[in-house]
């Protein structure tokens, strides 16, 4: 998977060359990300726990996962793609064992860079992803939830009622994300 194929990406030169983009069944379908940048393009929508596996095989049961994704410039002009994701994940707390609902609410802004390298020389604090033609969003999407995701879950209380669990209603990951400043991420877990 790393360079691109020659198999059939020469058709994607437009946003709608190829009738499969953006048309996945059930999942986020593909962008274009330098384009998608450029254009100010916005996605958002919602993906089924089917169309999460890496998430489902980790023993994790997501619920309600609902993620925009806005195309722009950064303050340095570099093209970036904005991710926010909400929704809530059944996990197991590694304490009592037992099921623990963690409300899930993460906002990230990625710059998109042209290659690999950039991102394992970068030295900063700015998050870096490959831009390619055919970024497939689901998987963008599951890999911020992963990012996010406690390392070790656990109860405040184990056997109590009173969980980690936030509010577990609709709320738009826009009002979500005003009351809560990014932060948790970063601590350097994505060395790789
Ligand atoms: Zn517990």
């Amino acid at each position: 998977m790393s360079q691109q194929g020659s198999d059939h990406s020469e058709s994607v030169d437009g946003a709608t060359a190829d009738p499969a983009v953006g048309k996945t069944a059930g999942a986020g379908g593909q962008i274009d990300g330098l384009q998608f940048a450029r254009s100010g393009g916005v996605r958002a929508g919602a993906l089924a726990a089917a169309g999460l596996s890496r998430l489902t095989e980790s023993g994790a049961s997501p619920r309600n996962i609902e993620f925009r994704i806005e195309g722009g410039r950064d303050p340095s002009g570099f093209s970036v793609l904005r991710i926010a994701v909400t929704g809530s994940l059944t996990l197991t707390c590694q304490r009592c064992l037992d099921k623990l609902d963690w409300p899930l609410v993460t906002d990230t802004t990625l710059r998109l860079v042209k290659s690999q390298k950039e991102i394992e020389l970068a030295e900063d604090e700015v998050d870096r992803v490959l831009a390619s033609r055919s970024m497939d969003v689901a998987q963008m999407v599951e890999d911020e939830i992963l990012l996010a995701m406690p390392m070790v879950p656990r109860h405040e209380r184990c056997g109590g009622d009173a969980l980690m669990q936030g509010k577990s209603g609709a709320v738009s990951p826009f009002e979500a994300l005003a009351a809560l400043k990014r932060g948790s991420r970063g601590d350097n877990g994505n060395a790789h």
